[in-house]
């Protein structure tokens, strides 16, 4: 049987995640060096609409795994489903996103089917038998770069390190449906709620500035409040810890598990540029950095770097501002 590279499929609500379209630029990349055929696999209890969708878009071969009562992800029945049946693939490559829902599947899944486990992957390259995953360590601050020498790997992939394709017109593909059935002993998904209120003024405005770690407590972020109200129409924005600390509401968070902005000018104050924060802002037409750390990964993607101390260095700013605009 051939060999096979294989897409784990993230869906909600009727629509596949974005990152799904990643993932099939990650397939291709490992196309290059092992020319095994991509198959998407998309599980669910009302999959097949999404499938034909998604095969009429990528044309790609795509598979509707029919799981009755599958309404949201659940770790229990994508393991014990995609055990069963990837062996059957023979899967050199097994590629899922680097989300809450990839990096809960992605371990247990190796550890039951055998393969290795690669995580967080943002570039890949190399040769035919020497293929190299590079992920990001500390912040972004250290690149490292794993092999496998297993014949089977899962990797997944950072949100935002690789472009989506773009399909130009593919030719129209048939869609394989599989009908599976595994019932969750161990847990069950009780659904997922959307936020209450929305992100709309963070995604739509014009200027973000972004409070990060950096800023060091709550009560400090009045200083990102004022450099913010330098443009009007601006919104504040932040890292992943400072909502995580309650500093800032999870609706203004950027990241991969937050926002993805693309303002004309997104200001970080204080964020070290770990890759999960820098997908949700690399697509800003100007970046502007302020980092006491001179090495801050943040650095790498933006066009201005200030190498100060936020809390010294912004209310000068302001106060140099406001003296030119008198
Ligand atoms: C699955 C997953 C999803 C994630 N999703 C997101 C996400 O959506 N968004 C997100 O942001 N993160 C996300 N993260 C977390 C991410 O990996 C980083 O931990 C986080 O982005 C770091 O936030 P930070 O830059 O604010 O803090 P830190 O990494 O602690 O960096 C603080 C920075 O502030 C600088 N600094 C300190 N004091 C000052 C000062 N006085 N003046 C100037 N600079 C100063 C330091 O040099 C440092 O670079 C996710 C992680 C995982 C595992």
């Amino acid at each position: 049987m051939a060999q096979s590279i294989i897409i784990i499929a993230e869906h909600f609500e009727g629509e596949l995640r974005p990152v799904t379209y990643e993932l099939v630029g990650f397939a291709l990349e490992l196309q290059k060096f092992c020319p095994a055929k991509i198959k998407m696999l998309i599980l669910g209890d009302d999959v097949a609409g999404l499938a034909q969708d998604a095969a009429t878009h990528t044309g790609l071969d795509v598979v509707a795994v029919i799981v009755p009562a599958l309404t949201t992800y659940n770790l229990e029945v994508y393991k014990g489903i995609l055990s069963e049946r990837l062996p059957d693939l023979d899967p050199v490559y097994i590629c899922m996103a680097h989300t809450t829902q990839g990096a809960d599947l992605a371990p247990p899944l190796a550890v039951r089917i055998k393969a290795a486990c690669i995580t967080g992957v943002v570039q890949v390259s190399g040769e035919k038998d020497r293929v190299s995953f590079a992920r990001d360590m500390y912040a972004g601050k250290v690149v490292a770069t794993f092999e496998s020498t297993s014949e089977r790997r899962i990797l997944t992939l950072q949100p935002g390190s690789l472009p989506s394709p773009v399909f130009d017109h593919p030719a129209p593909v048939a869609v394989e449906t599989w009908t599976a059935t595994y019932l969750a002993k161990q847990s069950m998904s009780r659904g997922i709620k959307p936020p209450k209120e929305t992100n709309a003024a963070l995604t739509e405005a014009e200027v973000v500035v972004s409070a990060g770690k950096g800023v060091g407590k709550k009560e400090n972020l009045q200083i990102i409040d004022n450099l913010s109200r330098l443009w009007p129409g601006s919104a504040v924005g932040g890292s992943r810890p400072v909502c995580d600390s309650g500093w800032l509401e999870y609706r203004q968070q950027v990241g991969t598990t937050g926002a993805t902005v693309a303002p004309k000018l997104y200001v970080a104050c204080g964020i070290s540029g770990a890759s999960q924060h820098i997908a949700g802002m690399r697509g800003s037409g100007f970046i502007v950095a302020i980092n006491r750390d001179s090495g801050a990964a943040i650095f790498n993607v933006a066009d201005v770097c200030v190498v100060e101390d936020l809390i010294t260095f912004i209310p000068c700013l302001i106060e140099e501002h406001r003296k030119q605009s008198i």
